[in-house]
Parts: structure tokens; C-alpha cells; sequence
């Protein structure tokens, strides 16, 4: 077995100063069987190192944002540039205008945007901007999507909060519990049935437009378009959440991918990011169209703020990251790896008699353990977590890291390359054979 003393000490010694040793739940080991998670020391490109010197091919990707491969020289190049010239001002800058347009440019739907510090608080802003705009309270969301972890969408919530079995999370008011209605994704006759019920309360419908905590999960054809024609019928906003999946399939979102054919039948009223176009470093953002992004301080009544908003380290590293992405082909060869990842893995489960389903989209998919594909959260929480927790292990054995949940994905990164695809697929087979 791998020698992982040295994290198994910083882990003990972890638990006496930070609550259950880690800063974010999403990193426990929890799920898959529990002991010290694995504390890297470094990383640079596709690979992690961790503190007993073990080398890992990254597929965890920080749950997202390092699409271009750990400390990118064009990116890091950016982030020194930002750090000699000051992390913060407290004052407007240029970066932000840039960054700002080049959102704009491959999302639009935005005609106005606001940069904030997470994808939580993106999301928590959109809320409150849909609400003052709309004058309405409640919002309707689809179970097992996660938005971050504001009141509000800590119900029926996916990725982290499934993962360690409390989607539902404690500490929300029942009177705040009472504004959100959840609904399962896919399926607009429950939908439309709870808009019909509580429309007239419902300030927006929120969305991961394509999923990516509960699996990576595409909308079936038609569902988006009937979601956002069905939510205007009742005067809500559509609002989508895609801290995960913008510049994630393509250089742009969901409304400009080509999946959705009918860009205007897809088009959001307010969109929520973070992760990717933050380069590696904190950020969110929120837009959407002008009149209602008016509805924010200090042009309309509806305050939100940030000491760290838009500070120059972040944009930089959000634009260096953009024009990394921005680049010919780098997509498409990201999906092509993800599709020799996907069939070796298909053959390997084949082989040993593992029934094991792959939902793929572009250069991110998951991995469930069950013989169909998942289209809902429901279908998700049934697959094999014991299966999963030893996929899991057996691949860390392999110095395969990916996230200690059956609900996330594995990303592709730039950095990724066929040997390390060869490698993987090696290593799958023989954690797929143990299971
Ligand atoms: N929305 C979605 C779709 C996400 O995937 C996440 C993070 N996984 C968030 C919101 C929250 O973002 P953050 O962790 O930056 O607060």
C-alpha cells in the first residue's frame, strides 16, 4: 500500500484546530470509508504530490476551476504580475472592465455584471436580486442541484451536502425552508404543477442548466426551453446557476452551447459563476439584463457588496485563464480524452462484470454504479456507494485522485495528456477488478 504516514498525522493534528479537519465538508473521506484524507504539498500541471511524496494524476481539478492544469505559467505569470502591483485597492480598476467584457462577450445575456468572491455569493446575489425586481419571495429549485451554501438553497441539496447525508441542512429557519419549492430535474410537469400552485409568490426558477452536482447530468431535449417558457407564463425570472458549468464544455454557457440549438428558447435572466473564471483564485459573478440588474445598489434599491469583489489577483488570474481557453481546439481535446477515458473505463467494467454507467458531457463526466444513465437525483442517490467508495480507494491506491463522492465528476484539464488517459485507464481496471 502507498505510504501516507505524514497525512495521517497532519490529519490527527488537523482535528484539534480545524473542525473535522477540513475547510470544506466536500473533502472529508467520510463517504468513502473515512480516515485521513490525503494532504497534498504541491501541483503543477495534471499532477499533485502529496506530502509523502507520492504523485497523483489530478481529475479532481479543485472541484472545477483548474481547468488549465495546476500553477499554468500564463496564469501564475498573471497572478505575480497582480501581487507586485498590490492584491487590493478598494477602488474600481481596469482588470475589472476587461474581465467584465470578456463575460459579456460569451454570455449574452449579460448585459450587466457584478463581481463578488464565490460562487455562493453569486448565487445568494441573484436570489435577492430576483426578489427585489420581482417583488415576490419564493424560488423554485430542482432537488440535488447545489447552489452553495446560503439558506436558501441548502434544501434537497446535491454534491457535498448529499454526499455526507444531510441535504437538508441544519440551521435554516422554517419560515426561510417555506420560500424554496423543490421540484426533480427533467420533468416540467412538476414543474409546471408547482408553479401553478405557488407562481404568483415565485420571484425565479434556479437552475444548474446542465447539471454537474449530482453527476454530470444533461437536460433532456426540450426541458430547458419548456423551463424557462413555462417560468415567464408566471412572470418569474429564470435564473441560472453555472458556477460549474460555464467555460466548462465550451468557451461561453449553456445558452450558447451548441446542444440548444434555439439560443433565445434558452436564454436566463440572471446568470451566477465563479469557479473556472477565477483562474484558481476566489471569485464569483452575477448578470443578466440590464433592467434588472439595475435593481443592485448603488443604481437600485437591493444592496450587495464585498471588501474583496473584483480584486485585481483574481480578475488577472480569471483573464489569463479565459485566454488560455480561448485558444483553438483546446475543448475538443479535452472531450477527446475524456472519451478514451470513458470507453477504457466501459471496458474495464465490462470485463470484471461491474455494472457501471458513464455520464459524459465534452471533457467532464461521473461515474455511477448502476446500468443506466442518470437524468435525476432521485436515480443518483441509488447507484452503489459502497461500489463507489472502493472505485475511490482503489484508485488513490493508484495515484488516481478524484473527489470522495459518487455525485461529482472527473474534469479533464489542458494539462491532462494520453499517457496519463493510458495510465488512468490501466489503474481503473485494476480498482474496477478489487470492487
Ligand atoms: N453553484 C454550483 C453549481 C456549484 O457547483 C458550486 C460549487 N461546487 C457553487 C454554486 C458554490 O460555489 P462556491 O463553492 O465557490 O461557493
Amino acid at each position: 500500500a502507498m505510504n501516507r504516514a505524514r497525512s495521517a498525522q497532519l490529519y490527527e493534528e488537523a482535528l484539534q484546530h480545524i473542525v473535522g479537519g477540513v475547510n470544506s465538508p466536500s473533502r472529508s473521506f467520510k463517504a468513502v470509508g473515512g480516515g485521513a484524507p490525503v494532504f497534498m504539498e504541491r501541483a503543477n500541471g495534471a499532477y499533485f504530490w502529496d506530502v509523502d511524496g507520492n504523485r497523483y494524476i489530478d481529475y479532481l481539478a479543485a472541484y472545477g476551476p483548474i481547468i488549465t492544469g495546476h500553477a499554468h505559467p500564463h496564469i501564475t505569470e498573471a497572478i505575480i504580475r497582480a501581487a507586485t502591483n498590490g492584491t487590493l485597492y478598494g477602488t474600481p480598476t481596469e482588470l475589472e472592465i476587461k474581465l467584465a467584457r470578456m463575460l459579456k462577450e460569451a454570455i449574452p445575456s449579460m448585459d450587466k455584471v457584478r463581481f463578488v468572491n464565490s460562487g455562493t455569493e453569486a448565487v445568494m446575489s441573484t436570489i435577492r436580486v430576483a426578489r427585489a425586481y420581482t417583488k415576490r419571495s419564493k424560488i423554485i429549485k430542482f432537488a440535488g442541484c447545489y447552489h452553495g451554501h446560503s439558506d436558501l438553497v441548502l434544501v434537497a441539496a446535491g454534491s457535498g451536502p448529499s454526499t455526507l447525508g444531510i441535504p437538508d441542512s441544519a440551521g435554516i429557519p422554517t419560515s426561510i425552508a417555506h420560500e424554496v419549492i423543490t421540484v426533480p430535474f427533467n420533468d416540467i410537469d412538476a414543474l409546471r404543477a408547482a408553479l401553478e400552485r405557488w407562481g404568483d409568490d415565485t420571484a425565479a426558477v434556479m437552475v444548474e442548466p446542465i447539471v454537474g452536482n449530482f453527476g454530470m447530468v444533461m437536460p433532456k431535449p426540450g426541458f430547458l426551453e419548456a423551463l424557462c417558457k413555462v417560468t415567464r407564463e408566471f412572470g418569474a425570472l429564470v435564473i441560472y446557476d453555472e458556477v460549474i458549468s460555464a467555460f466548462r464544455f465550451h468557451y461561453g454557457s449553456t445558452q450558447t452551447y451548441h446542444a440548444f440549438p434555439d439560443q433565445a428558447a434558452v436564454e436566463p435572466d440572471l446568470t451566477a459563476l465563479g469557479k473556472i473564471i477565477g483562474g484558481g483564485l476566489p471569485i464569483g459573478a452575477y448578470g443578466g439584463r440590464k433592467i434588472i440588474m439595475e435593481q443592485v445598489a448603488p443604481l437600485g434599491p437591493a444592496y450587495q457588496a464585498g471588501t474583496m469583489a473584483g480584486n485585481p489577483a483574481s480578475i488577472s488570474a480569471g483573464i489569463a485563464c479565459l485566454e488560455v481557453l480561448s485558444a483553438p481546439g483546446v475543448y475538443e481535446e479535452m472531450e477527446r480524452l475524456a472519451i478514451r477515458l470513458a470507453d477504457g473505463f466501459n471496458e474495464a467494467a465490462a470485463r470484471h462484470g461491474v455494472p457501471m454507467t458513464i455520464n459524459r458531457i465534452r471533457g467532464a463526466f461521473s461515474t455511477h454504479f448502476c446500468d443506466h444513465p442518470i437524468t435525476n437525483y432521485e436515480e443518483a442517490q441509488q447507484t452503489d456507494s459502497e461500489q463507489f467508495a472502493r472505485f475511490f480507494r482503489g484508485l488513490l491506491e493508484e495515484g488516481i485522485c478524484i473527489a470522495p463522492s459518487k455525485y461529482e465528476a472527473w474534469f479533464l484539464t489542458t494539462a491532462h495528456t494520453d499517457a496519463d488517459v493510458d495510465a488512468t485507464i490501466a489503474a481503473a481496471d485494476r480498482a474496477l477488478k478489487g470492487i
